[in-house]
């Protein structure tokens, strides 16, 4: 009787275990995922990650141009793609 008793509650616990662990997986995968879609800002001398809103590159001291900074461009493109053809005609 107690030997039963003591079975189905192993069982019941290891059930829920299973239950938990794969819902954590479930839950961190979908954050995971989140987190990949949004682009993150790169420095454009070294392409490092950066973080957001930096006006300085931790990796190579550059100064990153803001995002409110319009003084290169006639705001035809965005700064993110100014960045990138400057970047790309300063290597050629
Ligand atoms: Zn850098």
């Amino acid at each position: 009787m107690t030997y039963g008793h003591f079975f189905t509650v192993l069982i019941n616990f290891i059930i829920v275990a299973i239950f938990l662990f794969i819902l954590i997986k479930i839950i961190t995968s979908l954050i995971k995922k989140k987190k990949e879609e949004e682009p993150k800002p790169t420095c454009p001398s070294c392409k490092c990650e950066i973080k957001e809103g930096a006006k300085k590159c931790q990796w190579c001291t550059a100064d990153i141009p803001g995002e409110d900074d319009v003084s290169s461009d006639d705001g035809k493109a965005s700064s993110y793609e100014t960045r990138y053809m400057e970047d790309k005609y300063a290597r050629s």
